[in-house]
């Protein structure tokens, strides 16, 4: 069977009868098994399940009853969310043997479309991190060079999909941890419009934040991933039908490309930033402006304001939130449970469940969070963040009034190596300054790569849009990408 690089590619092979889905998995199995000592990229992968999957699909289709385009496909999912019968565990000791009963919303929809869903990939532990180094189960390294991290919290979606034994993947994104992982793997991500897919089933890190979205190697391939996980659902009242565009953005009046390019008529503002970015971070955002104009768009610098403030408030309302969401895992409603025989009352009970139960950095964050919630510091603190939320979205919004996407990078730097990220966290924290906004306002993010730098690392670029502009900027994507097909990992010489 010929190695397929792209989902559409593959299931349009499968449609045609000319791969069965179970060659399919089989062949991505083999894949996972080849680089999964090196990379570990996966937490949960049970091969009898797959096959079973692939088999009823492969009924399916025969039977002609489904017509999905990407019917037959493998795909990861992250492991905080949620699938029945198999094992769904945050990459925490916490949930290292929980098994969930029913489906996330986005699951069944894989299920529905046909995608085979071959296991639940690393992750930083509950989302928490940058580098998919704070799992229980220990770190993802980047197959572009397995001495570097590839990024997190979706590491293990991003390291699964670059190494070539997925073509598409399921993260989430609470502040830039399907983004990221895209940059710095060489990937394509979009971080969707707030409430554009359904979180149930997704096990909460911070509700107002959160997101599911699609991971692949190309625009084209995350745009038919959105289609099947995307729309409405009774089970999570944010999850919102198709909304027009907000009356008073300036997208709304575009009207499409015309013969000097299909990008023509946009305005992109090149984000203007006096914080420093390694040389290739700034070589890609001179070259991405280039192609942006090559393929019609005109070119602006655009300065954004409150960057700076971004990073704080995030982290406080983020914390905020996960001390919240994560008081239900106390060993009795969930969790990992301590020998009775060791604890002396209730309290010991809970203090010794959940402080072995989470890891360091979750802790911390509980800590800060509760802290950032409690009495006589609220006002000090988490009502101070939730107005600079406000600001920041009266900023993005003056801005897409101007101008009709914002052209950024994702991070000032390409991947770092891995163990040199965990021991600073204040500065982990400093390096997620470009991605929070989109999650702050709720506005779609995708991130598209742009180049290597001297290693060879792939530099990412984010392009972010007004609420509801999903479709477009992934449309903006796959025009780039025609224009630059996307280098993969492995063909560049590393
Ligand atoms: N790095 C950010 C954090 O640690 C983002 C994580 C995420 O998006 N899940 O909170």
């Amino acid at each position: 069977m010929p190695d397929f690089k792209h989902a559409a590619a593959l299931g349009k092979a499968i449609a045609a009868r000319q791969v069965s889905v179970r060659e399919a998995a089989e062949q991505a199995l083999k894949a996972i098994d080849r680089r999964e000592p090196q990379l570990k990229a996966w937490i949960t992968v049970d091969p009898e399940q797959v096959l079973r999957q692939a088999d009823a699909v492969q009924r399916q289709i025969d039977q002609g009853i489904n017509r999905s385009p990407l019917a037959g496909v493998p795909i990861a999912v992250k492991d905080n969310i949620s699938t029945r019968g198999l094992r769904t565990t945050c990459g925490s000791r916490m949930l290292a043997d929980y098994t969930p009963p029913f489906d996330a919303t986005v699951a069944t929809r894989l299920r529905q479309a046909g995608l085979v869903i071959l296991g639940k990939t690393n992750l930083d532990e509950f989302a928490m991190g940058s580098t998919t180094e704070t799992s229980w189960f220990g770190p993802t390294r980047n197959p572009w060079n397995p001495g570097h991290v590839p990024g997190g919290s979706s590491g293990g979606s991003a390291a699964a999909t670059a190494a070539g034994q997925v073509t598409l993947a399921l993260g989430s994104d609470t502040g830039g941890s399907i983004r990221q992982p895209c940059a710095w793997c060489g990937l394509t991500g979009l971080k969707p419009t707030y409430g554009t897919v359904s979180r149930y089933g997704l096990i909460a890190y911070a509700s107002s934040l959160d997101q599911i979205g699609p991971m692949a190697v190309t625009a084209g391939d995350c745009r038919a991933l959105y289609e099947i996980v995307a729309g409405p659902d009774s089970r999570d009242s944010t999850a919102l039908p198709d909304s027009p565009l907000p009356a008073d953005c300036k997208l709304r009046a575009w009207a499409g490309g015309d013969a000097r390019g299909p990008l023509a008529g946009l305005v992109v503002g090149c984000l203007d930033d006096a914080a420093p970015v390694q040389p290739a971070v700034s070589a890609a955002m001179a070259a991405a402006a280039r192609q942006l104009e090559a393929l019609g768009a005109a070119v602006e610098p655009l300065k954004l304001t409150l960057l700076d403030e971004a990073v704080p408030a995030y982290y406080l309302i983020a914390t905020a939130e996960a001390s919240s969401n994560l008081a239900r895992f106390d060993g009795i409603r969930y969790g990992y449970r301590p020998d009775d025989a060791d604890v002396a009352d209730v309290a010991d009970y809970y203090a010794k469940g959940r402080s072995r139960g989470f890891g360091r950095e979750v802790r911390r964050r509980i800590l800060l969070g509760t802290f950032a919630l409690s009495a006589g510091y609220y006002d000090a603190w988490y009502l101070q963040a939730l107005k600079v939320r406000r600001l920041v979205c009266a900023g993005y919004d003056g801005a897409l009034r101007r101008v009709d996407l914002i052209l950024s990078p994702v991070s000032a730097t390409t991947a770092p190596k891995l163990g040199a990220s965990l021991a600073d966290p204040l500065a982990m924290y400093q390096s997620d300054r470009y991605t929070v906004a989109a999650n702050l306002t709720g506005l779609p993010a995708l991130a598209l790569p742009f180049g290597q730098d001297g290693l060879g690392l792939p530099v990412g670029l984010q392009l972010t849009g007004p609420s509801f502009s999903d479709r477009l900027l992934l449309a903006a994507g796959e025009h780039i990408q025609a224009a630059q097909p996307v280098a993969r990992c492995g063909e560049v010489g590393v």
